[in-house]
């Protein structure tokens, strides 16, 4: 029986969810390369925002007072549940502790090459059935080398490279700009007037933590409006129409003008996989990775895999079902379509995006579409379905959290004996 040997780029959760799979069979063999030195790629908080000790770019987009979004109950891996004393909305270092005890587990630790950056990946030959060369570079020992792998994981995240805003005058502001990828605490805001552009989560959480500081915060954004109430020094404005050239004050598009000392741009990101070889055949166009078949799957080369791209998606359980579709498709259990009839798959999957409205930018946004999408990936490998009470919770959560920004995160999850989750407030609030 061949053996398979596996790169897997990242050990954040992604990477590790592919390694805990690849290791479990009998004839596959991971092998991780991490340029940083622990695991949980974006939930190891740093102070740092600029560069690392090596000159690269810092990875982790993580604050200081960041609890998560999603409860635990929802977040967890099928098969490793957070410890039951976990509050259900997390502090970003009880995460960092899951995904650490996660290896630990399953004892994949010993596959995790730490400190080694992937600098290339490039297939062998251009057949579709082509093995690996990756050019890792050794961090710490400043030396290159180059090893052949049967398959590469590509799990490297998708919140590293910040998309910047590009307005009107935008140069003429002489106060502070960041973008939240370099967020970290509020203090610094004490007493100033601090914009924020964009209202997905960052932009909401990172409204809410400097208001605790700043004189006064507002939202500019282009989505419908927060209805719930807000602190009183939160309000809301349309998108930034122009700079003026005091260096202070910014007009919006409803006519309306204020004056800032800092601005906090809550725009998003960019994918970026600078250690694809042009002969990879994958390339970013404005948000779309060209071309996934089922948004894991490079139909030229259907051994490189991407995990973990979509966006709006309850990400560790999505990471689950990909990579087992990802081995099912590798060992042959799932028989794969030909090239073309995958290009044609991607390619009807698009267009029925565009007809519902979804744009070109958000090719892999999942949020309503995610359920069945894991169910199809299961389903395809004879794999359990996700249980319901994940999606059901999902949408509780988000209604809570509609009705109260502010506060939702003060509830927990119970589990009921019909087998759902029920939200309820925490004791003592
Ligand atoms: P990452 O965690 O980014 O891991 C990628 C790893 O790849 C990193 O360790 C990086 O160092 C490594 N790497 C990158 N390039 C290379 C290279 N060339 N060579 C070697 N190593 C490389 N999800 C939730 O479920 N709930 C939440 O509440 C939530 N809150 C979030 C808040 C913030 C601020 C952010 C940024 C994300 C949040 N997420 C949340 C989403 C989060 O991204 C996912 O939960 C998940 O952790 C992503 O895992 P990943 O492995 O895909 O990527």
């Amino acid at each position: 029986m061949k053996t398979w040997n596996i790169a897997v780029i990242g050990a954040g959760a992604a990477g590790l969810c592919a390694a805990r799979h690849i290791a479990s069979r009998g004839n596959m063999k991971p092998v991780i390369f991490e340029k940083a030195h622990t695991v949980g790629g974006v939930w190891c908080y740093t102070d740092k925002t600029d560069k690392d000790e090596y000159g690269l770019k810092i990875h982790p987009a993580m604050y200081k007072n960041l609890r998560t979004n999603l409860p635990k109950e929802v977040m967890e891996f099928p098969d490793f549940p957070f410890r039951s004393e976990y509050p259900s909305f997390m502090t970003h270092e009880l995460l960092s502790e899951y995904l650490s005890s996660y290896s630990k587990h399953f004892e994949l630790d010993k596959y995790i090459k730490f400190g080694c950056l992937v600098r290339n990946v490039k297939p062998n030959t251009l057949e579709d059935t082509s093995s690996w060369e990756v050019t890792v570079e050794d961090l710490r020992k400043k030396s290159t080398y180059t090893t052949t792998f049967d398959a590469v994981f590509v799990c490297n995240g998708h919140y590293a490279t910040p998309l910047h805003p590009n307005f009107v005058n935008q140069g003429y502001f002489k106060g502070n700009v960041i973008h939240s990828h370099s967020y970290r605490t509020p203090e610094q805001y004490s007493g100033k007037k601090v914009l924020i552009v964009g209202c997905k989560s960052s932009g909401q959480d990172i409204s809410l933590d400097i208001a605790k500081h700043a004189e006064s915060v507002i939202i500019s954004h282009r989505t419908s409006l927060v209805t719930c109430p807000l602190p009183e020094n939160v309000n809301q404005r349309p998108p930034i129409a122009t700079f003026k050239e005091d260096g202070r004050t910014i007009c919006f598009a409803d006519g309306s003008e204020a004056e800032f000392d800092d601005i906090v741009n809550c725009t998003g990101y960019l994918y970026d996989f600078p250690f694809l070889d042009e002969d990879c055949d994958i390339k970013v166009d404005d948000g779309r990775i060209c071309h996934l078949y089922k948004h894991i799957i490079n139909p030229s080369h259907p051994s490189l895999m991407f995990i973990g791209v979509c966006g709006v998606i309850c990400p560790f359980p999505q990471f689950h079902f990909q990579v087992l579709y990802s081995l099912a498709a590798l060992d042959g259990s799932l028989k794969l379509p030909s090239k073309a009839a995958m290009m044609n798959d991607i390619e009807n999957d698009y267009q029925e995006r565009l007809r519902n409205g979804i744009p070109h930018r958000k090719s892999h946004v999942m949020g309503a579409a995610q359920w069945a999408y894991n169910d199809m990936l299961a389903d395809a490998i004879s794999e359990p379905r996700l249980h319901p009470r994940v999606e059901k919770l999902y949408n509780d959560v988000h209604d809570t959290r509609t009705a109260n920004l502010c506060r939702y995160r003060e509830h927990e999850a119970r589990l009921l004996d019909t087998g759902m989750y029920e939200l309820h407030r925490s004791p003592g609030d």
